[in-house]
């Protein structure tokens, strides 16, 4: 278990070390750079010939395509919207097995399981809009970062509140020692560093903000430039704490495993996502995101339905640019996954879901799981499978994997649950079922409702 988290993690470690001066990235950054410049009309007939081009080449050879061929025709808007069960349900179908990709686990509609292939390239091209996103607020990829992120960079902590890693040039705090300790030694650990940027969940990062507030300013933190918010929704009252402890501004993007829609928030307005004409294609069909990914040629995903929702305007009055001088379409009040989900830890400390990343295999085995709490830290993972009962073997295995990655800031327990106890009333799983309010004691500055 322990080897095959290093094993990740020096997948995921040697992937962004390329990715740093991958010619695939300077590429995407480069057309990026040139597409900006163009008029926003301009760039909309670019991206239907990329599109166009995209299909005739990868799209074509996909089974599922080939039987539905409307999908074919790009500039056929009536091909039917595909949804996450049809793809979860069929998902070789999906495949253009030519392209050499790697087996990726994310969670489908009603919390089943989705097998998605991506190809070795889309995770460049992955790097590359990031480091688009990062670039507009003045942050390479290679800068000096502090880090809040889990096991999603395949990091296993093995008990230590903080590493650095040399390949990200950053130091990583683990989402689950969030204590005033590990802020003191955090501060005296990044002097040399000299940090530009903290990038991380909003839920870990908060509490590292609250205890600046109070006891700042600190030097250590005077160079950064952005706050680079991943994985979750923030709330506004967390935004405006960054913005005033770290005088720096939050920066976030929009982007889905399926890989269809990427969206860099535009800096004049927050909430405001602006599409990257390089990465896929986005409509809005009642109030729902729908995507056609241009990045992933080994599960060429048209007309995709993200199950997020959001409202597609062009990026100024009159086919004019954004203020902020993008010729790119936005996105605005996108929400679905980022509704904001958090457990609580042996001292109220809030962990952010996004870090029980259970995208395993060891999980892939049952067919819905839900988080639930009733008590300061502990969590209950209940699992079903469809037909049958999972065996002892495969929840200790899965107890095991869980309670190694979230160290004892969390009791981890798992028990098997009838999957229909694992629906909420609205028919869709609640990946938390959080019945626990913690105290007020160490966190007391953060409200309990979004304000
Ligand atoms: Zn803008």
């Amino acid at each position: 278990m322990k080897g095959s988290t290093i094993g990740r993690s020096r997948v995921a470690a040697a992937a962004f070390r390329t990715a740093c001066d991958s010619p695939l990235v300077t590429a995407h950054l480069k057309t990026l750079a040139q597409l900006e410049l163009a008029e926003p009309n301009e760039v909309v007939q670019w991206q239907e010939r990329r599109l166009r081009r995209f299909v005739d080449r990868w799209a074509s050879a996909v089974p599922y395509y080939r039987e539905n061929p409307e999908y074919l025709r790009s500039s056929d808007r009536t091909a039917a919207v595909l949804d996450k069960e049809t793809v979860r349900r069929s998902s070789a179908a999906f495949a253009n097995p030519k392209v050499p990709a790697r087996q990726v686990t994310t969670g489908g509609t009603g919390g089943r399981p989705l097998n998605l292939r991506i190809s070795y390239s889309s995770f460049f091209s992955e790097w590359a809009h990031i480091a688009y996103v990062w670039s507009r607020a003045g942050v390479r990829l290679n800068d000096p970062k502090i880090t809040f992120r889990g096991s999603s960079l395949g990091t296993g902590f093995h008990g230590r509140p903080m590493i650095y890693q040399r390949t990200y040039n950053h130091m990583a705090v683990s989402p689950f020692h969030l204590s005033e300790a590990t802020f003191t030694e955090l501060l005296s650990s990044i002097r040399d560093l000299r940090p530009v940027a903290i990038w991380g969940y909003p839920s870990s990062i908060t509490p590292f903000a609250l205890w600046a507030a109070r006891t700042g300013p600190h030097p250590e933190l005077a160079r950064l430039r952005a706050v680079l918010l991943a994985s979750e929704g923030a709330l506004d009252w967390q935004l405006d704490l960054f913005r005033e402890v770290f005088d720096a501004p939050p920066i976030r993007w929009y982007g889905q495993s399926e890989k269809v829609v990427f969206g860099a928030e535009c800096p004049r307005f927050p909430g405001h996502y602006h599409v990257t004409p390089t990465y896929g294609v986005a409509q809005v069909i009642n109030d729902r995101i729908i995507g056609s990914g241009m990045t992933n040629a080994a599960m060429p995903l048209l007309r995709y339905d993200t199950e997020d929702g959001g409202a597609l305007t062009p990026p100024g009055l009159m086919g004019g640019r954004c203020a902020c001088g993008s010729p790119f379409a936005v996105l605005r009040d996108v929400a679905g996954r980022w509704d904001q989900s958090l457990v609580y830890g042996t001292h109220d400390e809030p962990i952010s879901s996004a870090a029980l990343n259970f995208h395993d295999e060891a999980f892939a085995r049952f067919d819905r799981f839900q988080f639930r709490q009733e008590r300061r830290g502990e969590v209950e993972l209940r699992v079903a499978s469809a037909g049958r009962v999972p065996d002892s073997a495969e929840l200790e295995k899965a107890r095991c994997l869980l309670q190694h990655r979230v160290g004892d800031r969390l009791v981890i327990s798992v028990t098997v649950a009838a999957a229909d106890d694992l629906l909420s009333r609205r028919g869709k799983i609640l990946m938390i079922d959080q019945r626990y309010r913690p105290g007020q004691a160490d966190f007391s500055a953060m409200p309990a409702q979004p304000t």
